[in-house]
C-alpha cells in the first residue's frame, strides 16, 4: 500500500520525495523522529497533488513550513509531510501590494520590501517562519502581526474548495486564524499590502528588533519560540519567571534563562521531556495562580 502511495506520488512529478526523513532537521527545536513519507512540492498545484494522492490512499498528512512552531513527537509521522519550501517562494511586488508564496521565509520577505521602501513588515523581524506558517499562527510581535498587513489569503481547504479569503474571513486574533480549528485549509499565497516608507528607517527598524531578540531570547539553544500562548492580560513568561522556573530541567529540555516562556533543547531533548516540561509548567502555574496555560507550540504526531 505503502509502495503504491511513493510511486503514485514520484509519477506525478511534484517535487522531492523521501522515505522515512529525519524531521528534526526540518524544525527549529531539531527534536523528533521520521516522516515515513516526505515531500517538497516543486509549485502550488503540486501540494494540491500530494494532497488528493495521499487522501485517496487513506494516509494521514500533515503541511509544515519551516518548523519554528512546532514540536513533533519521538516515533515521528506514520504518513505524508508536505514541506512548503522552495518550490512557494515567489515574490513581486506591485505598488504596495506583494504577492508572496507561502514557502516564503518571513523574515527575508521583511528585508525585501523594507528594500523596496515598503513598511509594516519590520514585526517580523526574527520570526523565523514561512509565511504560509505566519498567515495560519497570525504570527506577530512588537504590537503588530499579520492580521495588519494581510490584504487576502489563497486557501486550499481540506474539504477540496479552493478560495482567496478577507483578512476578515481569516477571523484574526491573537496568535489564531480560521484554518487552525474552524475550518483547516493550507495557505498557497498571501497578498499583502504595506505602506510607502523610507528604505534606511525600515532597515533600522529591523535591526533594532532583531537586537531586541538577541538581547532577550535564547539564541544559542534550538527552541520553538514561546511555548504557551499568553493567558492575557497576563504573561506566560512573566507567571513562569515569578515561579522561579527559569532554568528548570527535565530530561534535556530546560526552561531558558533568558525567558519565562521559551523551552530549549538544552541536551538532546526527546519530544517526551519537552511534553513533560510543558505539563510540569502548566501544573505549577494552574496551582500557584489559577491559571490554565494552553500550548502555542503545535505537536505533530
Ligand atoms: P511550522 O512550524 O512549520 O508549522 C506550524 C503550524 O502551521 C503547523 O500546524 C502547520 O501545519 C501550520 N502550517 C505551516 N505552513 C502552513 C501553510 N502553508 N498552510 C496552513 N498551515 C500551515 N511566533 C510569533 O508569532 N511571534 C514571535 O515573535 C515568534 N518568535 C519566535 C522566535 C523563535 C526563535 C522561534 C524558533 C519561533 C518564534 N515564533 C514566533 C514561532 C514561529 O516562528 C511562528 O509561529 C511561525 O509563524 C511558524 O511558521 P512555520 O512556517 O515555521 O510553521
Amino acid at each position: 500500500m505503502m509502495q503504491k502511495l511513493i510511486d503514485q506520488l514520484k509519477e506525478k512529478h511534484i517535487g522531492t520525495i523521501k522515505e522515512n526523513e529525519p524531521l528534526a532537521s526540518h524544525t527549529t527545536m531539531k527534536i523528533g523522529g521520521p516522516a515515513r513519507i516526505f515531500v517538497e512540492p516543486n509549485s502550488p498545484e503540486s501540494v494540491i497533488t500530494a494532497v488528493k494522492i495521499a487522501k485517496v490512499a487513506g494516509y494521514p498528512y500533515r503541511v509544515i513550513g519551516r518548523g519554528s512552531n512546532l514540536l513533533v513527537a519521538d516515533a515521528g509521522f506514520m504518513g505524508v509531510i508536505i514541506k512548503l519550501g522552495k518550490g512557494l517562494e515567489q515574490v513581486s511586488i506591485q505598488g504596495n501590494d506583494i504577492h508572496v508564496g507561502a514557502g516564503h521565509s518571513i523574515v527575508t520577505l521583511a528585508s525585501i520590501a523594507g528594500k523596496n521602501g515598503l513598511t509594516g513588515l519590520e514585526f517580523a523581524a526574527g520570526i523565523p517562519g514561512s509565511i504560509g506558517g505566519a498567515a495560519y499562527m497570525n504570527a506577530g510581535a512588537h504590537g503588530s502581526d499579520m492580521s495588519k498587513v494581510i490584504q487576502k489569503v489563497h486557501v486550499q481547504f481540506l474539504d477540496g474548495e479552493a478560495k482567496w479569503l478577507t483578512t476578515e474571513e481569516m477571523q484574526y486574533s491573537y496568535r489564531t486564524s480560521v484554518l487552525q480549528k474552524i475550518r483547516p485549509g493550507i495557505v498557497l499565497e498571501c497578498i499583502l499590502t504595506l505602506s510607502k516608507g523610507e528604505p534606511s528607517k525600515i532597515r533600522e527598524q529591523i535591526l533594532a528588533n532583531k537586537k531586541y531578540r538577541k538581547d532577550t531570547q535564547p539564541y544559542d539553544f534550538p527552541c520553538a519560540g514561546s511555548i504557551f500562548r499568553n493567558p492575557l492580560p497576563l504573561y506566560a513568561g512573566k507567571l513562569i519567571q515569578d515561579l522561579g522556573l527559569r532554568g528548570y530541567t527535565l530530561g534535556g529540555a530546560k526552561v531558558s534563562e533568558m525567558h519565562g516562556n521559551f523551552i530549549v533543547n538544552n541536551d538532546q531533548a526527546t519530544a517526551q521531556d519537552v511534553l513533560d516540561l510543558i505539563a510540569y509548567i502548566q501544573g505549577q502555574v494552574k496551582e500557584h495562580y489559577q491559571v490554565d496555560l494552553e500550548t502555542e507550540v503545535e505537536q505533530l504526531k
